[in-house]
């Protein structure tokens, strides 16, 4: 069953997940805080990725263990790197405006629902952003005065339509009364760009980075220089990213900052490929193992016009993508993994004149630039993923529903809840408290009836409770109360800390 948008959006609000940012003010459109549970989750996410990346990283294809070390760069570099690394001249997507509305739409994030008509000059044409439900298109076109039945019309990507650009002043705008008017496509930067020091002049012009990928390579050469690093070998990097997008929308999953997670594995030209699929592999695993369902992800190569400047060179993009809500039945990325050739570091060569060539340690004749695998993930839309993954309608509980985070993703792994605010339970309850935060996030909740506080529970998604009552005095046990079957049962209250390290392993 797909759940509602607008379900989850209202829990993360109500239970302090995600918040609009300046709430107070009215919000500003593209941007989000993420509040006490959501900083957990994303905290979570972020550790999960660099432990599978950095710390712990998964064995390669010969049976060793792969060598990636981490990084933290500036978000502001020289203006250079932007030039060299393409996104100056080709980071930005086709837009067009509605005159009468003033809103503006990436192209490539519309389409088109066009009826045949007799006559060619009485073009019935109507455009709509992609993922809008069938039920919103009916009722426009109704609105419009046109046939609501969706089958009654071909459907067309904007640049697919004939004549696209020609025929504007006859087709409909997503939001317009009016057709005809929406402006041809044109090219908008999506980076964000500031000042430095004192005056705002074009000398003085900086860029938030739009990819945090960049960062990497410019210090491809110190990395190799003051570490024991030998390709192949990977460098991962977790930070936030900015792009101006023209439509921010869907919650989180396009906003104008972000964070992404990033791993640019530096090897052999010859190996690329091996190494390609290696990648593609270990991700899916990765994302699968977070408990995302096989059905509602994808793998998908793309297209040869969806490219980015850099993957033309390369093999190509794959996309890792999510079955969302709002793209359901289709799927939006969640992950790219793409071969960038050795289109970044040769580009940063020829721009800074620094080497970047890697020379064989064993056989020093042999130099070479090494190519590229990139498995770039976006941190807020993959926290979006395991939110909407998580969230379970159940009518048998208090809540309504649940939400059934991995043990390891939960932002409180435990409740302590003492059954009544009775002198024998508090204290109790505390003890175990006090030793519990030490290795895991636990929350120690006293007040309320225990359903509401139960309930409480299963909206923030605490896969266990722990209930300190008079068998607690008397014998030294707890119930465990299991989130997702609301089973309870009795154990020592000596052995909750290793029941519940077993539960994070699993
Ligand atoms: P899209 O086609 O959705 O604009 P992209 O292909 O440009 O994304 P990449 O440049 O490959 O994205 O960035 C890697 C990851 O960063 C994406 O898979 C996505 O998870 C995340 N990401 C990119 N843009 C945004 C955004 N505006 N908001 C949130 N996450 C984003």
């Amino acid at each position: 069953m797909t759940v509602d948008m607008k379900d989850i959006v209202a829990l993360c609000k109500r239970r302090g997940f995600v918040f609009p940012a300046s709430d107070i003010y009215g919000g500003i459109n593209g941007f989000w805080d993420f509040g006490p549970l959501g900083v957990e989750l994303k905290n979570n996410l972020r550790d999960l990725w660099w432990k599978h990346m950095v710390l712990c990283p998964p064995i390669g294809p010969d049976g060793t263990p792969v060598e990636i070390v981490g990084l933290d760069s500036a978000i502001i570099q020289n203006p250079k790197a932007w030039e060299a690394s393409g996104h100056v001249g080709g980071f930005s997507d086709p837009m067009v405006d509605c005159k009468e509305t003033k809103l503006r739409y990436r192209a490539d994030h519309l389409i088109i629902l066009h009826q045949e008509q007799g006559n060619p000059q009485d073009l019935r044409a109507v455009t709509f952003v992609e993922g809008t439900s069938e039920e919103d298109i009916s009722k426009r076109l109704k609105k419009l005065g046109f046939s609501p039945n969706i089958s009654d019309y071909k459907t067309f990507k904007f640049f697919d339509f004939p004549y696209v650009s020609e025929n504007l002043d006859k087709i409909f705008g997503p939001d317009a009364k009016e057709k005809g008017t929406l402006t041809p496509p044109k090219q908008f930067n999506l980076m964000f760009h500031t000042f430095v020091g004192a005056t705002a002049g074009e000398d003085n012009k900086v860029y938030l980075r739009p990819e945090t990928a960049q960062g990497i390579f410019l210090n491809f050469k110190n990395v190799l220089d003051s570490t024991r690093v030998r390709v192949p070998f990977g460098i991962a990097q977790v930070g936030k990213a900015f792009r101006n997008e023209v439509t921010p929308r869907n919650f989180i999953f396009r906003s104008r900052e972000f964070e992404q997670m990033e791993m640019e594995w530096f090897c052999h030209p010859d190996e690329a490929k091996k190494w390609f699929d290696f990648w593609i592999e270990q991700r899916k695993k990765f994302w699968l193992s977070l408990g995302l369902s096989e059905a509602s992800l994808d793998c998908r190569k793309h297209g040869q016009d969806e490219l980015s400047h850099y993957a033309k060179t390369g093999e190509g993009t794959y996309d890792i993508e999510y079955k969302f809500p709002f793209t359901a039945p289709g799927f939006g990325e969640l992950e790219g993994i793409a071969h960038r050739s050795n289109f970044d570091l040769t580009q940063h060569e020829k721009h800074s004149g620094v080497k970047m060539e890697y020379m064989d340690p064993v056989d020093t004749s042999k130099r070479f630039i090494p190519h590229v695998i990139e498995p770039a993930a976006g941190l807020t839309r993959g926290v979006l993923a395991l939110i909407c993954e998580a969230y379970t309608v159940d009518a048998n509980r208090p809540s309504g529903m649940y939400m059934n985070f991995h043990p390891a993703l939960a932002p409180k792994k435990a409740a302590i809840l003492p059954l009544t605010a009775k002198e024998e339970h508090v204290p109790l309850a505390t003890k175990l408290y006090l030793e519990l935060r030490e290795e895991f996030a636990v929350d120690l909740d006293i007040k309320q009836n225990i359903g509401k506080r139960y309930a409480r529970q299963d909206e923030i998604g605490t896969p266990y409770c722990f209930t300190i009552d008079n068998d607690t005095v008397t014998d030294g046990t707890v119930t465990v109360r299991d989130r997702n079957t609301m089973a309870q049962e009795r154990i020592s209250m000596d052995s909750v800390a290793g029941y519940l390290r077993e539960k994070m392993r699993a």
